[in-house]
């Protein structure tokens, strides 16, 4: 996009709001296109998000007629393994031919509009294909991460009620076999609503099949009929939930609607990736995360882009594997998020070096504040330092991307979301609630105004989406994330604002100082979190992760002392620095500083939920160290 072209779209939004998003809408084929664009009110008393109400439309048929006529030979999406080299690519023909049958499937075992479906899968075609039979149908599809426990997975399937899921008999990640059908029999033993199973083979490993209960998809596909018409939705039909990945929290059931969250998403993929004819788009996350929803299936799917779907991790087989694989299919885009980016800087530069990654003409970062450090590795090593990063700002909540900077219309800088995207008005407001104006601020963010893909309401629970984010705020939507608006204007996410630290009444990002001590050649990850200090308030306490083979040691300490007081001030110089071997992280890779703060503080009897945690054996560790 030229700067010419943004500032055309900022002006178009500003001088007539509803022009702009009844044209974003002309993206999509509706059944009945709106005439209406937003219709809210966060008011207490009459609370409500509506867009593009009286339209009608199917978001499957936008992912897949919508390409027949011109396009059905073509690639839809390229499925690349565990094992590199093993996958296949599929086109809009076969995958409409999958989602059909697997939709008459889901009808047959009764499944009706409205009901909801439950996805645990690997990133396998079938799982796009069952995300496209609900959509299809009109069923509200939630997936789950095929990460999570027996345990998680059932509190997911109480707490929608579904009847349905959808699984494989195992997956593969990093070499290693996920019991996925093992694991949906013992969340049935805890949940007992489950009606239906539906399995894929993935592996062909063993597994226990209940008469009437359990189908293998297999043994039905073939006698499917390839014909399933597209339900046409309203566009405030229920779409999806997803539960956020539970970094601060109890993970919420976060409902997304059809019309809204399609424009939201194509809008935002074309802006931000500006996909072209003969692009290869790589997002690396998992379908069971909004990202892996908004970015790795329906907005390559809704603008015709070929879609890598990655069932592998990035470091299996070595630390090679994403620049491998780009040079052997020919990737263009890459979307990834800091914590890989992490991972694999610790590794070195040779793993990258020795591919050639000449296909690449873009690359892009979500999920965490990225360190500057990281985001420069990025940039320099990955991107040979002449291709543009998106740091994209966004949320579960969100439905897509608000705050990135645009190749060619904003000019980049390490570690800052930067601008918000057309139609979108963050402010920072101060904890009295008070809007800080002028630049060269902190606060609290905050969004004025809706979007199409903001979240509607938390599944069965409309009250706590009020109060989790309308009411510290009132008339505002608080995002929970603590911010910074540069001297030029830019934003740059400070970390969460529980995480905010209080160092002799001095608030402090958390990413400002974790980004202070990645900065030291010697650190792969570092989070930090407040602990109560007798003179200060809150003292700092970090917890660092060397590369590989280092070993932490009273001059590394001096060294980082030196590094936070370079970047930020000798106030901010932590307390204590634990070394650690990991941290912490959800499922989806995000520190959980949560978890970290309860054990700076000494309250060990107190850490909470940990089952979205990926590795609970990580806080045991930190736990004896401390
Ligand atoms: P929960 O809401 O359950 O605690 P979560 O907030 O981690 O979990 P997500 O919706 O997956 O769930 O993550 C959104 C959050 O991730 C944002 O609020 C922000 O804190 C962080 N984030 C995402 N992208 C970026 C980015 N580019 N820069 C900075 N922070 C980001
Ligand atoms: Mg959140």
């Amino acid at each position: 996009m030229t700067p010419t072209e943004l500032a055309a779209l900022h002006e178009a939004h500003a001088s007539d709001p509803h022009a702009f998003w009844l044209e974003q809408a002309r993206r999509l084929d509706w059944e009945r296109v709106p005439e209406r664009s937003g219709d809210t009110s966060f008011d207490r008393s009459d609370f409500h998000i509506r867009w593009y109400e009286d339209g009608s439309l199917n978001l499957s048929a936008n992912c897949l007629d919508r390409h027949l006529p011109e396009r059905a030979n073509d690639t839809a999406l390229v499925f690349e393994p565990d094992e590199p080299g093993a996958g296949r690519s599929v086109t809009y023909a076969e995958l409409h031919d999958l989602t059909c049958r697997l939709a008459n499937l889901l009808k047959e075992r009764g499944v009706a509009k409205g009901d909801r479906v439950m996805i645990y899968m690997p990133m396998v075609p079938e799982a796009a294909a069952a995300m496209l039979a609900c959509a299809r149908i009109g069923a509200v599809h939630s997936v789950v991460f095929g990460g999570f426990s027996p345990e998680s997975l059932a509190g997911r399937i109480d707490d929608c009620g579904a009847r349905v899921v959808v699984t494989a008999d195992e997956g593969v990640r990093g070499g290693k076999r996920i019991p996925l059908k093992a694991n949906v029999d013992a969340a049935c033993d805890l949940s007992g609503a489950i009606d239906t199973i539906i399995v894929v083979t993935r592996t062909g490993g063993e597994v226990t099949m209940r008469e009437g209960r359990d189908l293998r998809w297999e043994d039905h596909c073939e006698r499917l009929s390839s014909d399933c018409p597209a339900e046409p939705m309203a566009a405030e039909d229920p779409l999806f939930i997803l539960y956020t990945s539970g970094s601060t929290g109890k993970p919420k059931g976060v409902v997304h609607t059809t019309g809204g969250y399609a424009v939201w998403v194509a809008t935002t993929f074309e802006w931000v990736f500006d996909p072209r004819p003969g692009d290869l788009y790589w997002c690396t996350a998992d379908i069971g995360w909004i990202t892996g929803h908004s970015y790795t299936l329906y907005g390559p799917l809704m603008t015709g882009t070929p879609t890598v779907m990655f069932d592998g991790v990035p470091t299996y087989p070595d630390a090679s594997r994403l620049w491998e694989t780009i040079d052997r299919l020919g990737v263009t885009i890459l979307y990834t998020a800091p914590t890989a980016i992490r991972a694999l800087m610790r590794e070195g530069d040779e793993p990258v070096r020795k591919h050639r990654r000449d296909s690449l003409r873009l690359l892009g970062t979500v999920g965490e504040p990225i360190n500057p450090e990281a985001w420069r590795w990025y940039h320099d090593v990955v991107g040979d330092g002449r291709r543009a990063i998106v740091d994209t700002w966004w949320q579960t909540e969100t439905g897509g991307v608000l705050m990135t900077p645009l190749p060619g219309a904003t000019s980049m800088k390490p570690g800052s979301a930067t601008r918000p995207l057309p139609g979108i008005e963050p402010l920072l407001v101060d904890a009295e609630g008070r809007e800080i104006r002028g630049n060269d601020v902190s606060g609290n963010l905050c969004l004025r105004g809706s979007w199409p893909g903001q979240m509607r309401t938390v599944w069965g629970d409309p009250q706590r989406f009020i109060d989790t984010y309308f009411a510290t705020y009132p008339g505002l939507y608080f995002t929970g994330d603590g911010c910074r608006r540069d001297e030029d204007g830019d934003y740059w996410i400070t970390g969460r604002v529980d995480d905010v630290i209080n160092v002799s009444g001095h608030r402090i990002g958390t990413a400002e100082v974790e980004s202070a001590l990645v900065a030291h050649p010697l650190v792969a990850e570092a989070a930090v979190v407040g602990a109560p200090h007798d003179l200060k308030g809150q003292g700092i306490h970090a917890f660092v992760t060397l590369n590989a083979g280092e070993e932490g040691g009273e001059h590394i300490v001096r060294e980082l002392h030196a590094e936070v007081r370079k970047h930020i001030g000798a106030l901010a110089i932590p307390e204590r620095i634990q070394f650690a071997r990991g941290l912490p992280k959800t499922r989806s890779g995000k520190i959980m500083r949560r978890i970290l703060r309860k054990i700076a503080e000494g309250q060990l009897d107190q850490l909470g939920d940990t089952s979205t945690l990926a590795d609970p054996g990580v806080v045991d560790a930190l736990v004896r160290d401390r």
